[in-house]
């Protein structure tokens, strides 16, 4: 009852108002009072960092992992070291299905460093049209792929120097071909996984380069080689970034988020 009295009283002032005159200075304190109220931090303490995880939680962590996917695999098809090097320097900034919409034509008929110069920019521009970047990307495949025969006799070097020599190609390129090319224990972070690293407290980190460098120090030797893997699924499938999955997750008893759903 003394709600309802109230609301009516208001809507009464509020019709009985006289309006407000806009000036330009006013619009200007107002403008300005604003984007101050948006830029002032909050009030209180500062959030405290999540607890680091401890040694037994993150072997916890992984060995789920590996129960319930014991060979993980990435999702960029290819056929050989060097279409698996093609495909990741493709990928930037694409989505693996769009990458392998476009490659599913190209790679058999193109699967060398020479039989891709052979094809020719203006052919590899046309084949790769659907994904973004496509006309900067064709060049790049064709710097990589001369760089590659005058180099490195038309084989993907095994090497992380060497990789990121090639156009194109930087630093989780390289940990992806390491990776599964060669089965080198690096780890590629991506999107998926720096907001992982991040959000679980694993690994956090403002750049790529920390959280990698963070999860390489605490994952134990015998998870590394698959830990890249397991963590994009995780990222991509169910740590989504607008609605994680927290429900079905397999390790949420573990994640440090304080805004996780369980
Ligand atoms: S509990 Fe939620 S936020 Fe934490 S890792 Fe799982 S899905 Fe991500």
């Amino acid at each position: 009852m003394a709600k309802k009295t109230s609301g009516t009283v208001s809507k009464t002032r509020v019709m009985k108002a006289k309006p407000v005159k806009t000036t330009k200075s006013s619009v200007a304190k107002v403008s300005t009072s604003a984007a101050r109220s948006q830029v002032q931090k909050p009030k209180g303490p500062k959030p405290k960092p999540p607890k680091p995880w401890t040694a037994v939680e993150v072997v916890e962590a992984f060995t789920r992992f590996r129960s319930a996917n014991p060979e993980p695999k990435g999702e960029l098809e290819h056929l050989n070291p060097y279409t698996l090097l093609v495909a990741v320097a493709l990928s930037a900034q694409a989505t693996d299905a769009g990458v392998n919409k476009a490659t599913r034509n190209l790679f058999p008929i193109a699967d060398t460093p020479q039989k891709m110069i052979a094809l020719g920019e203006d052919h590899v521009r046309d084949a790769i049209k659907t994904i973004g970047l496509y006309r900067n990307k064709a060049k790049n495949v064709m710097a990589l792929s001369r760089l590659l025969i005058e180099r490195h006799g038309g084989e993907g070097p095994r090497d992380r120097d060497a990789l990121e020599a090639l156009p194109g190609v930087g630093r989780k390129t390289a940990n992806v071909v390491l990776n599964m090319a060669f089965g080198e224990p690096t780890i590629a972070v991506d999107t998926h996984l720096f907001r992982v690293g991040n959000r679980t407290g694993l690994a956090p980190g403002k750049t790529p380069l920390e959280v990698e460098l963070g999860l390489e120090r605490i994952i134990p030797a015998e998870f590394k080689r698959h830990a890249h893997h397991w963590l994009i699924l995780h990222g991509r499938y169910i740590c989504m970034a607008r609605k994680p999955r927290c429900d079905v997750c397999l390790i949420n008893d573990l994640c440090r988020w304080p805004e996780k759903a369980v």
